[in-house]
């Protein structure tokens, strides 16, 4: 029987099995599927349905993660994911993780906290100006960019209702209206449910060939909600949208809105950490000088451990304005220029966040992650050119970061090339060698093949290139 913790010499035993363990995952994973090969309830009809009664040994653990829960692991660290976005975690952020969960401190104002809440404040700092924007911008982290979002958009509702909203609710306001392209992130849709505008006010605009929202079209549809009466609250422009990292024209967008207090929202999720990349960063970051809120995921494409979302606000006054409630023994704080963040959102507690990006800026340095995203970025373009030149594929949206959208042609000119596609995306995952995900553009099947992986090298990507090709031709013969 266990009645209190872990000693500290049995820890550090323990923790050096689990590192170990760890340090094998590591050398092990080229070697797994990349996608779990198992079926809905496998894991679950494995498991014990009764809690333990009585406390074991954690030694006894390590059976049941090699018997159990690793056939069920879907390995998003593993060098042939290349599904999605793939979020992949570098050793520095893990320990970083381990350490935050260690200390467990809880930074909520500056007092719980003040080593985490300042080192978040300079790391997050170091981010902003790696990314090139100036200091107009305010940064926090929020768990995920679906948050950081809804966030920017609480903002965004405060600076068209101030006061009103918080106050009074949502009933009491007229209409409103939040400009999305048809390719958003889905969480803006889920922001505006939540934030109680309502699914029908996420109007979507249509794109044009590269997937990008058209001005002209956002122009017209702010000025007929104009017309009806109709409030244009925010405007979220995607940079590097999910399903074919489409570019919208921010700078364009902002030209129509600039006269207008209508907030302006970037989604950079994933293709925003490329901007520490100085040769790539004006074609992503043009026009973000203007926008109101930007959010920006390290836990995306900069490896490190999910969860990890960064929102850049110009006005964190309004943001606070939406949420604080600010108690009476807060405010000395506030006068002392310490920051409470537990004013700048929902949640009252707050994780060490910062340890894992100290660490992972620290050993990779920006130098380091640039060189990372180039690879990464190279990789993707060299296979997309195979595709171009190789005529049972074809290449079906621009490569602006490190995703390449593409589809199979069948040999058999009658065959349904939408089948064919989904039919060799199954096999492909089938295989146990490469995992890759889909999109539909526009009634098309499109295969998606994302090189984002801290373990992603070119032997990856040219033995996915083998994999694909393979089974491409086991399913024409
Ligand atoms: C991944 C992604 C999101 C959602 O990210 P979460 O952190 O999982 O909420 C939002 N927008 C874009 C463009 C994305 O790529």
């Amino acid at each position: 029987m266990h009645d209190r913790d872990i000693t500290p010499e049995k820890f550090r035993e323990l923790a050096d099995k689990f590192t170990r363990y760890i340090a094998e995952y590591f050398e092990n994973l080229p070697d797994k599927p990349p996608l779990a090969q198992i079926s809905p309830g496998e894991l679950k009809n494995r498991l014990p349905q009764s809690f333990p009664e009585k406390g074991e040994d954690l030694s006894n653990i390590f059976g049941d993660l090699d018997n159990l829960i690793m056939p069920a692991m879907t390995h998003w660290n593993h060098p042939r994911f290349m599904a999605y976005f793939n979020s992949t975690s570098a050793a520095p952020g893990i320990l970083g993780e381990y350490l935050a969960a260690a200390f467990n401190v809880n930074g909520m104002i500056w007092k719980t906290a003040p080593a985490s809440v300042e080192l978040e404040e300079t790391v997050l700092n170091w981010f902003r100006l790696m990314l090139g924007l100036s200091d107009k911008f305010f940064p926090i982290v929020y768990d995920t960019a679906s948050i950081s979002s809804m966030h920017a958009l609480a903002a965004a509702r405060e600076n068209a209702f101030p006061g009103k909203a918080r106050r009074e609710g949502m009933f009491s306001l007229p209409k409103a209206r939040i400009y999305i392209s048809e390719e958003a992130h889905s969480s803006i849709e889920k922001a505006a449910i939540t934030l109680g505008f309502g699914l029908d006010a996420a109007r979507k605009i249509p794109t044009d060939e590269n997937f990008a929202m058209i001005p002209e079209q956002l122009a017209e549809a702010i000025s007929e909600d104009e017309q009806n009466g109709i409030v244009p609250v925010a405007v979220v422009a995607t940079v590097g949208t999910t399903s074919t990292t489409a570019i919208d024209l921010v700078p364009q967008i902002g030209e129509i809105i600039k006269d207008k207090n209508i907030w302006l929202h970037v989604d950079a999720a994933y293709g925003g950490s490329a901007a520490i990349v100085e040769k790539l960063r004006s074609k992503i970051t043009a026009g973000w000088e203007n926008a109101d809120s930007i959010v920006v995921n390290p836990h995306k494409w900069l490896f490190i451990p999910i969860d990890f979302s960064v929102l850049f606000v110009k006005h964190p006054q309004t943001l606070k304005s939406a949420f604080a409630l600010t108690p009476e023994y807060l405010k000395t704080d506030e006068v002392n220029g310490a920051i409470n963040y537990m004013d700048y959102g929902l949640q009252l507690g707050r994780r060490f966040r910062a340890l894992k990006f100290w660490f992972t800026l620290r050993y990779f340095g920006r130098e380091g992650l640039e060189k990372i995203i180039l690879r990464h970025v190279d990789l993707a373009n060299d296979f997309a050119g195979f595709v171009m030149k190789d005529n049972r594929f074809e290449l079906l949206a621009p490569v602006n970061f490190s995703v390449v959208v593409f589809r199979a042609l069948p040999k058999n000119e009658n065959a349904d090339i939408n089948a064919f596609n989904e039919k060799l995306l199954e096999k492909i995952n089938k295989s146990g060698k490469l995992f890759l995900s889909h999109t539909k553009l526009k009634e098309k099947f499109a295969l998606r093949l994302a090189v984002s992986g801290v373990r992603t090298f070119a032997e990856d990507v040219e033995a996915a290139k083998n994999i694909i090709l393979e089974e491409y031709e086991k399913l024409t013969t």
